[in-house]
């Protein structure tokens, strides 16, 4: 949990929006949608008293919808629409003639992106353009989804759990371009807050049954689920872009050696073949580093991903906290279990997220694709 001292929003007078969901809750009106991100899953049960087997994903969508949210959905499948976008940026850059940006950056991890303009203002323009995958859903939430309930957008109430409290920043400064309907989402908690909230509401967690995500919003891949881990967005577009090149899928664990502990690591594959050099940095202080191996030429990339919290989103400042334990890589374990035994372990296998372009979206990088998943990063 060290993201803590680098979050905007600050640990040492953390934020309690609890009341806010609650709040949300009361009101008959507000359709309440939740999304659940994925290093959430690994740590939710830590300071309920429950067992880590017990405490999976399905229980705790039982939990929330004991608590009376509508719809309980997955970030996974935004997690999956940001492969599919980024992926596709990324293929569009390394084939351009000049001004290819690369290294291309990640920008899914808000710790990581205020960083990069605060310290390295002039490389902004390499950052991809896609929003987060919290961004994402918001936005597909009260658009596409909305049309699906055929509802008016504006009753839609967005509530994310995020294992990170730089993502209350990150939805208070990204505002849905198009339907005029206020923030992509509306409110976070993080996950410390949520299980502040099921122990207010005195749910019986041992009699927790295990209950599905509502549909189409909670289908997500392995691709997707791994987001929460270091390595695992690099390793989710990799397995992707290997399709969108090839025409065909690689051995999902063809990349696993983007996995791992040390802060900085470097691997290269071979894409058709050209060599393809990535890197998987987490923790600020591995960060500067290899942006300042970058800057001064002694490192060459093509594509590099960041988290500011040490093991990424598994180990982030929203998540419990238990005094001199890291528990970051017990639950990234978990996340790549999750992987290991899903049907689907690529990004554009997941179905929900084909029908969403063949309905709505069209195509990745479409124009509503930009509209709606996209931002120019200097415009926060
Ligand atoms: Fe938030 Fe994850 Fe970034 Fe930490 S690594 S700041 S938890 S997005």
């Amino acid at each position: 949990g060290q993201c803590i001292t680098h979050c905007p929003v600050g640990a040492l007078r953390e934020r309690n929006d609890v009341d806010k969901a609650f709040d949300a809750l009361a009101q008959k009106d507000k359709i309440t949608v939740v999304q659940i991100a994925p290093a959430v899953r690994a740590a939710w049960g830590e300071n309920l008293g429950i067992d880590r087997e017990f405490a999976t994903v399905k229980r705790l969508v039982s939990a929330l919808r004991q608590m009376g949210f509508d719809f309980i959905f997955d970030t996974n499948f935004a997690a999956d629409l940001t492969i599919m976008e980024e992926g596709s940026e990324f293929l569009e850059r390394l084939g351009r003639a000049e001004d290819k940006n690369l290294p291309m950056f990640t920008s899914c991890c808000p710790g990581w992106v205020r960083f990069m303009k605060s310290q390295y203002p002039d490389m902004v323009d390499q950052l991809s353009t896609a929003k987060s995958p919290q961004q994402m859903f918001g936005a597909i939430s009260k658009t596409y989804y909305a049309d699906l309930l055929d509802v008016d957008p504006s009753r839609i109430f967005n509530i994310s759990i995020m294992p990170c409290t730089a993502k209350k920043y990150e939805a208070g400064v990204s505002v849905l371009s198009d339907a005029g309907v206020g923030q992509d989402v509306d409110l976070v908690l993080t996950t410390r807050e949520i299980s502040r909230m099921i122990r207010a509401e005195h749910i019986n967690l041992e009699l927790l049954e295990e209950e599905e995500f509502d549909m189409p919003l909670g289908a997500g891949t392995g691709a997707g689920v791994i987001f929460g881990a270091t390595g695992g967005v690099m390793e989710a577009a990799l397995r992707s872009a290997y399709y969108l090149v090839m025409g065909e899928n690689p051995d999902p664990d063809a990349f696993k050696e983007v996995r791992g502990r040390e802060g900085w690591r470097e691997a290269s594959f071979d894409l058709a073949g050209s060599k393809l050099r990535v890197a998987v940095a987490s923790g600020l202080g591995n960060t500067r580093k290899l942006m300042e191996s970058i800057r001064s030429g002694e490192s060459n990339y093509d594509f590099v991903e960041i988290m500011a919290c040490p093991g990424g989103c598994a180990g982030g400042g929203g998540q419990p906290i238990e005094d001199g334990k890291e528990l970051a890589e017990e639950r990234a374990e978990v996340l790549y279990g999750l992987d290991k035994v899903n049907n689907l372990r690529f990004s554009h296998e997941n179905p929900s997220v084909l029908k969403c372009y063949e309905d709505y979206l069209e195509k990745p990088l479409s124009h509503k694709s930009h509209k709606l998943l996209h931002t120019t990063q200097r415009d926060w």
